[in-house]
């Protein structure tokens, strides 16, 4: 069942760069899939693109079968709800405990003014606390978040994501600030969330030895076109 769509997209930035052009890809529900390309290839523009944190040039992208190219208002905010995000550098809340942190995952399911007062239902707390013990960080509940190692901040934005209860998750460059065990952890964590919970997971990684060992496939990207899709064992040594 496809879960994410593009109809040959491209994406031309003001400037007339070529972020993407003319793609046509399909990821179903429940793939791991791995993006790989050299820095400048096109691999956030791709991301940013699925969930619209900019509009494309041309072409469609459908989530779970909905266009979101052209969602508006409230059906735009449903499929926002529906792609939970992971960056390089976290986006944690650095002041805030690694609870709160996680609760913001829940915030688009709350009105605006609840989650300003810090109003969360006891039972998301619970949940809060339960997502943490699923990236094994209980122990950091109310710690807060910049006492954490780097590795372990991800994992706080994966227990976010988990919240977040998302049908996708786009992981920009997840370990791209981590040393190579702490970042096997992390991927380790996103595999656990594709396999335990069915979410659909696209991450874009720089290195083509954790792409090999994580993505089920990987699509290569150079120019903004797509130059390899395939099963990890035939992954050339280089994209
Ligand atoms: P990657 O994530 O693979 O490193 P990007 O998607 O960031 O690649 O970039 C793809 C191309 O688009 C690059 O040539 C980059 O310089 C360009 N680009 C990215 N963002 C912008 C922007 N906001 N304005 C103009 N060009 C951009
Ligand atoms: P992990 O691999 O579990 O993410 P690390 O091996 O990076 O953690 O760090 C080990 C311990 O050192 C952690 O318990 C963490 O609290 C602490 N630590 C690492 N980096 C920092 C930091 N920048 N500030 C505070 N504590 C840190």
């Amino acid at each position: 069942k496809p879960m994410i769509q593009l109809k040959d997209v491209s994406k031309i930035y003001d400037n007339g760069t070529v972020g993407l052009k003319d793609i046509n890809l399909t990821i179903n529900k429940g793939e791991f899939v791995v993006v790989v390309g050299l820095s400048g290839a096109g691999k956030s523009t791709l991301l940013r693109s699925i969930n619209r944190l900019h509009d494309v040039t041309s072409g469609d992208i459908l989530i779970d079968g909905k266009s979101i190219t052209s969602a508006k208002g409230k059906n735009l905010r449903e499929l926002r709800r529906d792609i939970g995000m992971i960056f390089q550098n976290f986006n944690l809340v650095k002041r805030s405990s690694v609870l709160r942190n996680v609760l913001v995952g829940r915030v688009a399911y709350y009105p605006t003014w609840k989650t300003t007062f810090n109003l969360f239902s006891k039972e998301d707390k619970q949940k809060a606390y339960e997502a943490l013990q699923q990236v094994d960080l209980a122990d950091k509940v109310y710690a807060r978040a910049d006492e954490l190692s780097g590795g372990q901040q991800q994992r706080v934005a994966i227990a976010r994501v988990l919240m977040q209860n998302p049908k996708i998750i786009l992981a920009d460059e997840p370990t791209a600030s981590l040393d190579p065990q702490t970042s096997v952890r992390v991927m380790n964590d996103l595999k656990m969330l594709n396999e335990k919970y069915g979410m659909t997971v696209v991450a874009n990684l720089h290195s083509i030895e954790l792409a090999q060992q994580f993505g089920e496939r990987v699509i290569g990207i150079r120019a903004g076109q797509v130059v390899y899709d395939g099963k990890m064992k035939d992954t050339p040594k280089s994209v």
